[in-house]
């Protein structure tokens, strides 16, 4: 039986990425949440893309969070091309978007609990409504939009609060690197959480709040340029992109010359 461990990574810039495929992942993810056992750590999944890669770099407190985190995926394209390019290994991608129903269908079969955290109100909601239509016999523990991304866990409303303690999955859609810090820094007061994952603009995705691009766009790798096309506000963030690509080539010369020199 897979073990969730931490020993089978691929580095890219400083983040180890796991190794697990599709399938392998989601197995590890049914096996957690049909473990009762409450000694049992929660499984942490943050899924990686290159921007979250480069914040490492220049953001020590992200970079501590991502060592601590259980299952670091390969989200974007980019992160996907580097371990091929750098190590000539294909991994599959994992995204948020593709896990999100996938896992809450898993906690449907199971009987468990979720809670979706983040989002604009109404979205978070909306998205709720939408995957218990969808999905029959999930439970919805309750949702919740802050209005602050860095609210702590103990300032939520003590309603708010005692839901996201019942749920066994949290989703926690605040953009990166506000979900995956909320995450690690909440994490140690949800006695009853056995996986919570960071997934970015899903719950706009599911309603359609965001449009997700078609697939000819995801196959070839340019979600990104789509998603830049419907929310121009992001080219900022877009500009990490040839730096991602840069500090890889970078990286290839130093693993070749080191070789030479072995
Ligand atoms: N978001 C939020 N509070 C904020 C800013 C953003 O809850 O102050 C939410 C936003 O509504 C969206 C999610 O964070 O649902 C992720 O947004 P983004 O597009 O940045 O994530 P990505 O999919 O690129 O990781």
């Amino acid at each position: 039986m897979l073990a969730i461990e931490k020993s089978n990574r691929y580095q890219v810039l400083g983040v180890n990425i796991s190794t697990y495929s599709k399938d392998e992942f989601f197995f590890l993810v049914q096996m957690r949440l049909k473990d009762d056992d409450e000694n049992s750590p929660p499984v942490f999944i943050v899924t990686v893309n290159p921007e979250i890669a480069i914040q490492s770099i220049i953001d020590n407190e992200f970079k501590e969070v991502l060592k601590a985190s259980t299952i670091n995926t390969a989200d974007g394209v980019g992160i996907s091309w580097a371990i091929n390019f750098l190590y000539n290994k294909q991994i599959d991608r994992i995204t948020g978007s593709d896990s999100f129903e996938a896992i809450c269908k898993y906690c449907a079969e199971l009987d468990q609990r979720v809670f979706l955290y983040g989002a604009a109100p109404s979205i978070a909601q909306k998205a709720a409504d939408i995957l218990t239509d969808r999905i029959e016999d999930l439970k919805v523990a309750g949702v919740y939009s802050p209005t602050d991304r860095g609210t702590p866990f103990e300032n939520l409303p003590e309603d708010t609060q005692d839901s996201m303690r019942s749920a066994s999955v949290v989703f926690v859609a605040l953009g990166a690197p506000y979900q995956e810090k909320w995450i690690h820094d909440n994490l140690g007061k949800l006695p009853n959480c056995k996986l919570i994952i960071g997934i970015g603009g899903s719950f706009d995705f599911i309603t359609g709040n965001f449009k997700r691009a078609p697939v000819v766009f995801r196959k070839s790798g340019l979600e990104w340029l789509y998603r830049l096309y419907l929310q121009p506000s992001r080219w900022r963030r877009m500009l990490r992109l040839p730096l991602f690509a840069l500090n890889v080539l970078l990286l290839k010369a130093s693993i070749l010359d080191n070789k030479k020199t072995a």
